[in-house]
């Protein structure tokens, strides 16, 4: 559906790959056809027509749902004679009752307060067009743009389901109103990220305002991609349309990703070493680091649950820093093959990040639950501070890597 480029191309006629930078010709598309990038097979259009009214229905709806998700309790259990209730929010109070303010931050965020952002910038951009404030609509998009990575509905539901296997043999578990509504907010937000693109509103910005001038394409002398709403245009310091700048400082994103990568490689020490949780359970005082957890699992025949902890937990930290150690190496070596599987390894790495959550989502669940200090009673270890900050560091570290800096050595004949 894409070519490659001609030369004296109208400016609203290309479109640089967000993934590898390349310039490609816009074509005719159908309805409901999708284009990817001939290079990197980044998408580049996706051809289903989506509404701005329905962005507002399906925004406003997942704030709705915010609610009850606050009010009704996911789950309960039955304690000898008691039953405890357990709210999203339980789980970050108790947290922060216990003195891990980060680990409750971290909660809070990813589980909460995040996938809310998201779904209060779609509806200011859409305010914002309607009202033509051009500082609205430059952060919403900025907001749109930044927070799906780390939206993480999903995954709390999948510690829900965890720590209802952990649990059911020590006490009765009651299902509350909130697992339906958590599972129906996940859906409403995962349409919404799909069809919510920061082009397409620029696009409709153009369209209202009638601010921006259409310029031919130098070729020749260089065309840049805005970073923030992706206008092709010829070189310059500041985007023509939201005056981001333009200057792509390569060095900044390789060392800020090897900072960050380095202090998370750090940090996966203690992280593995120093217990995660502590559970007396019936009189004993059990202390679990991350891969114990994972041993008395198992002896406890719920190997399920115990892969799921194991890939989440250890699997996925150690290869994100990996992948990422690897990518960084070889643009320091200025590697020339190769780059497609190292632009899929980019993608695959940037995507698992947010399931290493697992285990911090069913340490606050658990200390809703059953930090009751009777038969059973339930506290972190320090140990998960350091394995929050692994989780945070290696994301922040695959949002900061460039992924163009994968394709500066490439070239088409020595690809294999
Ligand atoms: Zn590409
Ligand atoms: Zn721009």
């Amino acid at each position: 559906m894409y070519s490659t480029i001609t030369p004296n191309i109208p400016q609203n006629a290309l479109r640089l790959c967000q993934g590898c930078g390349m310039a490609v010709q816009h074509l005719k598309l159908e309805n409901k056809q999708n284009a990817y990038c001939p290079r990197c097979s980044t998408q580049l259009y996706r051809g289903a027509r989506h509404s701005f009214s329905g962005d507002i229905a399906l925004a406003i709806s997942a704030l709705m749902l915010f609610i009850p998700v606050i009010i009704y309790p996911f789950l309960s259990i039955r304690l000898v004679g008691e039953v405890i209730p357990a709210t999203v929010l339980d789980g970050v109070r108790l947290l922060n009752d216990e003195g891990y303010l980060f680990v409750a931050i971290l909660v809070l965020l990813c589980g909460f307060l995040v996938p809310l952002l998201h779904c209060s910038c779609v509806l200011m951009a859409n305010f914002a067009l309607k009202t033509t404030n051009f500082p609205l609509m430059r952060w919403s998009m900025f907001g749109v743009h930044h927070l799906k990575h780390w939206m993480m509905i999903d995954v709390y539901i999948v510690s829900i389901v965890i720590c209802c296997i952990k649990l059911r043999d020590y006490s009765d578990l009651i299902f509350g109103i909130g697992i339906p509504i958590l599972v129906v907010l996940q859906f409403v937000c995962l349409i919404l990220v799909m069809r919510v693109s920061p082009r397409r509103y620029w696009k409709k910005w153009d369209r209202q305002t009638q601010t921006l001038r259409q310029q031919p394409l130098n070729i020749e002398q260089g065309i840049a991609d805005c970073p923030h709403c992706h206008l092709p245009q010829n070189t310059g310091s500041r985007c023509q349309r939201c005056n981001s700048s333009l200057t792509q400082n390569d060095s900044r994103s390789i060392q800020a990703t090897w900072a960050l990568i380095i202090v998370a490689a750090l940090a996966l020490i203690p992280a593995n070493v120093i217990p995660i949780s502590i559970l007396y359970a019936n009189g004993a005082r059990i202390e679990d680091t991350i891969f114990s957890g994972v041993i008395s699992l198992v002896n406890s025949d719920m190997v399920a649950i115990a892969i799921v902890i194991f890939v989440a937990s250890i699997v996925v930290p150690v290869a994100k820093i990996l992948g990422i150690l690897y990518l960084l190496l070889c643009i320091h070596f200025k590697r020339t093959v190769y780059h497609r599987q190292r632009m899929m390894l980019f993608y695959i790495v940037k995507w698992i990040g947010k399931w290493s959550m697992v285990d911090i989502f069913v340490m606050a669940i658990m200390l809703t639950l059953v930090d009751r200090g009777q038969i059973l009673n339930f506290t972190p270890g320090y140990g998960a501070v350091a394995f929050g900050v692994v989780v945070v560091f290696t994301m922040f570290a695959a949002e900061t890597l460039d992924s163009k800096l994968i394709w500066k050595n490439y070239s088409n004949k020595n690809e294999k």
